[in-house]
């Protein structure tokens, strides 16, 4: 089993559960007691989300990079970033480390391909949800239409992120925020919904929408097991 390098801690919410998932999937393949072989990196996300927030990509470049290393010096061979939102650096991180980054688009990608869809909904922060890095992707190397809610909703949806799910705090009327800007997602033609920021699946779940979800926490767990065990 290749070892499995994490950058976590954004937030660590979701990070508890990449860790549950990743040795969830391990046992599912290899069977009990198996578990997963994998060492993280959890960085403290107060100072990421002010530094997103200020636009200090290339300082947090530089300290995503620094983290690489430690986490391929001690002995990961994969390396997973635990955030959607942080693969705005995954360029920069895999020119700068000689380590297979298993990015968390291409693992979406693959999963939506996959059930035959070819256009989606995305919901995450507003950087992964505006910017190309995320978008682009999908589009160009797997063509498939990505659809975003209007300037208001995804306000809604950025907000509920960083003011709630990162802290846990999970809120019925949130939810049926979610549910609506869900619905009107459908109603533009998305066929599915990307779950593209790692806190939203605490807050929804397949049996609260009215589109298919693509949890992207799961579907990054589970692929990096498959990779790491090579099936
Ligand atoms: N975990 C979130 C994501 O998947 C948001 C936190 C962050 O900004 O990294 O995008």
């Amino acid at each position: 089993m290749k070892k499995i390098g994490l950058i976590g801690g954004m937030s660590w919410e979701s990070s508890l559960e990449y860790y549950r998932l990743l040795n969830q999937f391990t046992k599912e393949k290899l069977g009990e007691p198996h578990s997963a072989e994998l060492i993280m990196y959890s960085v403290d996300f107060a100072r990421f989300e002010r530094m997103q927030h200020k636009g200090q990509w290339e300082e947090m470049a530089d300290e995503m990079i620094e983290i690489a290393r430690k986490l391929k010096g001690a002995g990961a061979e994969i390396l997973l970033i635990c955030t959607n939102t942080m693969h705005k650096l995954a360029p920069a991180i895999e020119e700068a480390v000689e380590l297979e980054l298993l990015h968390i688009a291409d693992a979406t990608g693959d999963a939506i391909l996959s059930q035959g869809l070819s256009t989606v909904g995305l919901l995450g922060t507003n950087f992964t949800m505006t910017e190309d890095f995320y978008k682009n992707r999908l589009e160009e190397n797997y063509s498939i239409n990505v659809l975003i809610p209007e300037t208001r909703e995804r306000e809604i949806v950025h907000d509920t992120i960083y003011k709630e799910l990162i802290s846990g705090i999970i809120k019925d009327e949130s939810l049926i925020k979610f549910q609506e800007i869900i619905r009107n997602l459908k109603e533009e033609g998305a066929e599915g919904v990307i779950l593209g920021c790692t806190e939203i699946p605490l807050l929804v779940k397949e049996k609260d929408s009215s589109l298919p979800i693509f949890n992207t926490m799961e579907i990054h767990a589970k692929k990096a097991i498959e990779q790491a065990l090579g099936s």
